[in-house]
């Protein structure tokens, strides 16, 4: 029996032996930076000359990992092994699937800190984001193998006198797992992982810029056990071997978490029955947001600042829940501004493999320079109050900024900047503030800050995100506690980390036999 689950707890730096710990393991990893890694296809290690160079986004010309790099002929040397895997791989059992994902899981907390030190290198984690990051990798391992336990069990359906009917679910092919590099070790492993351990095999491409994790998450599992040519790791560009993969025939489904940009067309080509393909695609697709925080007057605003400064400003604003919308209540407007601008002026940044700042840097100069860009329209949009300004001299270090006063209908809030960047409206009372916080494609998170019972039923029923908080900050689902996934242009709201996930995988099956 497995004990029932609980999430992973996170580390408290502020004790000096969990510090100390993690400066240890930053070192270690130091001297392991900069080598080079193969791809993985059926077990075999395949080097090429074509490389991701993997760097450092806080010290731009400290290379983590040279990454090889998979071209359309070894992806569908992938997809064969895959494919053959899969033939064998569909009648493992349950239990066996699930016990990889335990020892993978117990691997992984024994080596915390140096695999938390390799996303504060690779993804310019801050100490406590990394620590959480790797928490929710090992979450969704612990979770999702006592989830294909509970799946197995199969479902009651009703029987005759005449006959015995069963009903349970089975696997769906070979699957392409497509990761963002945000959560580049939490999204990555649960989004592979959870193919696998229902009985699928798994083409893994993971984000260019952290390829070198999920490297090390291939390993783990290895050494827990998964038979080779089961996830297979094929790094590589998205528009050359992600697009020759989702139009494979046989590609039987694909779970791709990212940018809409890429996950609409995605879904478009995946839509596209190609020849010999005997099935529709089935399409996963967790994309972006524009998550907004409301504070109501009755509140208090004390946590409602402190919930809008770390939700806004955690990880430099590069999740697809970090709050970017603050809608306050005009009466405590100006009260809510002033305690986040002060909040927000004690936060450090710099670079986090050699200290525990608040803030580190954002991802590459892609990133820094489209934030940056709606740092500039924003200066046109609304009151800059704090920040805006970037340097990218060693890394890219962008302050965390503040604008108030933006129309809801301004560009900076309305478009997802994934950064460290959030603006302010004003509501004149809380029906305005539920519109305002409805106005955009997205739906993914929103949280409510209020003492009004009313208040949170209203935002219950009319505040349209497929993760809803009230009294806390919008970002920071745990596995098995909050599903998340979101509504409209943020998803296709699979609940990665709840009861139903595993089902985006598996596909029903009647047996009825007479008697
Ligand atoms: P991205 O869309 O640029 O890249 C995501 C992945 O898609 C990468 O692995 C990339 O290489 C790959 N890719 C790019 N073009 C492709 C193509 N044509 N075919 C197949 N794959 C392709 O996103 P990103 O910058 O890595 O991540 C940030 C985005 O992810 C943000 O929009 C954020 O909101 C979103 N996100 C959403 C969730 C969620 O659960 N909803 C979680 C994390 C991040």
């Amino acid at each position: 029996m497995v004990q029932p689950y609980r999430h992973e707890p996170f580390t408290d730096f502020t004790v000096k032996e969990n510090a100390k710990a993690m400066e240890e393991a930053i070192s270690q990893v130091k001297k392991e930076l900069g080598q080079d890694y193969p791809l993985i296809i059926g077990g075999e290690r395949i080097y090429t000359d074509n490389k991701i160079v993997s760097f450092n986004p806080a010290k731009k010309d400290e290379v983590v990992g040279n990454v090889s790099k998979a071209d359309k002929e070894l992806a569908e040397k992938a997809m064969q092994v895959a494919d053959e895997t899969f033939q064998w791989w569909r009648k493992s059992t349950a239990q066996m699937r699930a016990d990889i994902l335990f020892r993978a899981a117990a691997i992984v907390r024994r080596r915390k800190h140096e695999f938390s030190a390799w996303i504060i290198h690779e993804g310019g984690k801050p100490w406590k984001e990394a620590d959480a990051d790797i928490a929710e990798g090992i979450d969704f391992l612990e979770y999702y193998g006592r989830q294909m336990l509970e799946i197995d069990k199969g479902k009651e359906i009703v029987s005759r006198p005449i006959e015995n009917n069963r009903f349970g679910y089975i696997p769906l092919g070979v699957g392409l797992v497509v990761s963002p590099w945000n959560f580049l070790f939490a999204i990555m492993c649960g989004t592979a992982v959870s193919p696998m351990v229902t009985g699928n095999t798994v083409l893994l491409k993971p984000a260019s810029a952290t390829p070198v994790i999920a490297y090390k998450l291939m390993e783990v599992l290895e050494e827990a056990g998964m038979p080779a040519g089961v996830i297979n790791y094929i790094p590589g560009s998205g528009s050359e071997i992600g697009d020759y993969l989702v139009e494979h025939p046989r590609t039987r489904f694909i779970s791709f978490t990212g940018s809409r940009d890429v996950g609409t067309s995605i879904y478009e080509k995946a839509a596209k029955v190609q020849p010999g393909q005997k099935w529709l695609k089935r399409v996963v697709a967790e994309m972006g947001g524009k998550d907004t925080m409301i504070v109501d007057s009755d509140s208090d605003l004390e946590l409602a600042a402190e919930s809008i400064m770390n939700s806004a400003f955690g990880f430099q604003g590069q999740k697809c829940s970090a709050c970017s919308r603050a809608v306050v209540h005009e009466d405590v407007y100006d009260e809510v501004l002033e305690r986040v601008t002060e909040l927000t002026k004690e936060i450090d940044l710099g670079n986090t493999t050699e200290k525990n700042y608040f803030m580190s840097a954002v991802v590459d100069k892609g990133a820094y320079d489209k934030i940056m860009g709606y740092i500039d329209t924003g200066k046109n949009e609304g009151r800059l109050v704090h920040g805006g300004k970037g340097d990218d001299s060693k890394g890219y270090f962008i302050e965390p900024t503040i604008f108030a006063d933006v129309d809801p209908k301004a560009t900076i809030m309305q478009e997802e900047i994934f950064g460290p960047v959030v603006a302010f409206t004003k509501a004149k009372d809380f029906n305005e503030a539920l519109d305002i916080a409805n106005n955009t494609d997205y739906g993914l998170t929103g949280a409510v800050i209020t003492n009004n019972r009313n208040h949170i039923e209203m935002a219950k029923e009319d505040f349209h995100v497929g993760n809803l908080y009230f009294n806390r900050g919008c970002t920071a689902a745990i596995v098995g506690y909050h599903p998340f996934g979101g509504f409209n242009m943020s998803g296709t709201d699979s609940k990665a980390g709840g009861p139903d996930y595993l089902y985006n995988f598996m596909q029903g099956k009647t047996y009825s036999e007479m008697l």
